[in-house]
C-alpha cells in the first residue's frame, strides 16, 4: 500500500490520463484488501436477463462460535445467477467450501467438503427494499444445506463412530423396556458417555 501511495505522489507531475489510471488502480487495490467489504447488490442494477456472479467469500462471513456444530475451514466459492422479479429475487448456481461438522453422537469434528452443485433459493423482498448483501444470502444457504445432527459414520464411508455402539445399546434397552418408561441403568450409561 505504501508503494501505491508513493507512486501516486510521484504521479503529481504525470499526465492527467496517467494519474487517473493510477488512482483507479489504487482504488481497486484498496477494495481488494478490505476484508470487511460487502457485496451489496442493488435490485435496480439487475438486468432483465439476470446477473451472473462468481467469486469467493472468506470463512469469516459465518461468524460462528468455535463450539458451533458447523466449523467453516476456508473460503467458500459461489457461482450464482440472480434474477429479479416483483417481490422476489431468485438465485441458482453452485456453492462449494470446506467445513468440519460435529458428530451428534461422539461430538467430534470431521472434515466435510460442501458441494451444492444444483442449488437454488428465493429471497422475499420487503417493501421498499432496494438492495441485498450477497454474503448474507450465501452464508444462510450453506448453513441451511449442510447436513445436521449426522453421525460421523454416516458422513465418512467405512468410519465407525467411537460412541455408536454404546448409544445403540442404550436405545435398544430403552425400547425393550418401553412400559416402564425406559431402563434407568441404560440412561445412566448414556449420561456417563
Ligand atoms: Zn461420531
Amino acid at each position: 500500500m505504501g508503494e501505491t501511495l508513493a507512486t501516486l505522489e510521484s504521479a503529481e507531475n504525470a499526465s492527467p490520463f496517467f494519474r487517473e489510471m493510477l488512482t483507479g488502480l489504487a482504488r481497486l487495490f484498496t477494495f481488494d484488501v478490505a476484508s470487511n467489504s460487502t457485496m451489496e447488490i442493488f435490485i435496480n442494477d439487475i438486468p432483465e436477463e439476470g446477473l451472473h456472479e462468481t467469486g469467493k467469500f472468506p470463512a469469516s462471513i459465518f461468524d460462528l462460535s468455535p463450539e458451533d456444530a458447523i466449523r467453516p475451514m476456508g473460503a467458500v466459492l459461489f457461482d450464482v445467477h440472480i434474477h429479479a422479479f416483483d417481490e422476489v429475487i431468485a438465485f441458482y448456481g453452485s456453492l462449494k467450501g470446506p467445513f468440519q461438522l460435529k458428530c451428534g453422537t461422539c461430538l467430534e469434528y470431521n472434515d466435510y467438503e460442501a458441494d451444492f452443485s444444483d442449488w437454488k433459493t428465493d429471497l422475499d423482498l420487503e417493501e421498499k427494499q432496494r438492495s441485498f448483501i450477497l454474503e448474507e444470502v450465501i452464508r444462510e444457504e450453506f448453513i441451511l444445506n449442510l447436513p445436521e445432527h449426522l453421525r460421523c459414520d454416516e458422513l465418512i464411508e467405512g468410519h465407525v463412530c467411537p460412541k455408536a455402539e454404546l448409544v445403540d445399546q442404550v436405545l435398544e434397552s430403552a425400547e425393550s423396556d418401553d412400559e416402564s418408561g425406559g431402563n434407568p441403568d441404560a440412561w445412566k450409561a448414556l449420561d456417563d458417555l
